[in-house]
């Protein structure tokens, strides 16, 4: 009974084509499939889709559901930024009228954008090593605690957001800021101003009454853990959040990538449900 419903083929950063990873998650004994390739935005960004590339995604996604519609779940969503009013401002209209119109099957909503780079355009935070050091630097002028707390504070923001957007959603990666605190080099997940600030976006996430996803590309990365850590994932089934799991798969191969490793973690933490999706809603099924 577990889906997979964090995937990008080859429309925005990924590859492959929707019908391979509908082949890969049967063959990984999978029960569903969604893609969730990333959602366009309105300034230029190399890694989301065009505005015309996501209209043949989602025409593409639609024909092959409707070829597979009657023997096995192919979900069509996307990964959607949460993009601060502070930021862009109108991203909220544009992600209405452009993206969400569309009756999407879900979205995994996720923050990437923290403040600007020196020319003015969102900074993701996991764009690369270098880019993060940078940000720190440029933006932070070194004070790390106060762009992760930037990034947990936007999560709060995120968490409201998302539970108004009318199809159902899932927290991506929660703590993918952490992504290049390779060897705890940046901070320490120990620190109290650091778990306060996670402890105050899970509120948010539990007050918004949306679900969270045990993101295994962590543990294809150098930091080698999930998104979230696991102390993390306890304090979820400590708040009752409920878990999907996510590869974030960018080719086929990787649909159900680490879900085995996610499983063991959530079972050893007293999960006893992971959530699967059905028309317009998530459902609960057994982690076992
Ligand atoms: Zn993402
Ligand atoms: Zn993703």
């Amino acid at each position: 009974m577990r889906g997979s419903y964090h995937n990008h083929p080859g429309y925005c950063d990924g590859s492959g084509t929707i019908e391979e990873f509908v082949t890969a998650a049967r063959e990984a004994g999978l029960a569903a499939v969604g893609v969730s390739s990333h959602a366009p935005v309105p300034f230029p960004c190399s890694w989301t889709m065009t505005l015309e590339r996501f209209r043949e995604y989602v025409a593409d996604a639609r024909g092959v559901q409707e070829r597979w519609r009657a023997s096995y779940p192919v979900w069509v969503g996307v990964e959607l930024d949460y993009l601060d009013v502070e930021l862009v401002p109108a991203a909220d209209v544009f992600q209405r009228a452009q993206i969400l119109s569309v009756q999407l099957d879900y979205a995994v909503v996720s923050l990437h954008f923290v403040g600007r780079d020196p020319e003015g355009r969102p900074w993701a935070v996991d764009e690369s090593a270098e880019s993060f050091a940078r940000q720190v630097d440029a933006v932070y002028r070194g004070d790390v605690q106060r762009l992760v707390e930037d990034y947990y504070r936007l999560m709060e923001y995120l968490a409201a957001w998302a539970r108004g957007l009318g199809v159902p959603v899932v927290v991506g990666h929660l703590d993918k800021v952490k992504q290049w605190n390779v060897g705890g080099r940046y901070f320490s997940e120990a620190a109290p101003w650091y778990r306060e600030a996670v402890e105050r976006a899970l509120r948010a996430i539990r007050g918004a009454d949306i679900p969270i996803e045990v993101n295994t590309a962590g543990l294809r990365r150098p930091i080698g853990a999930p998104f979230p850590s696991e102390w993390i994932l306890r304090r979820c089934w400590e708040l009752g959040i409920p878990v999907t799991i996510g590869a974030d798969a960018h080719q086929p191969a990787d649909v159900a990538a680490g879900f085995e490793e996610a499983l063991k973690l959530l079972r050893s933490i007293s999960y006893q449900e992971i959530l699967v999706l059905g028309q317009g809603r998530w459902h609960t099924a057994s982690v076992w």
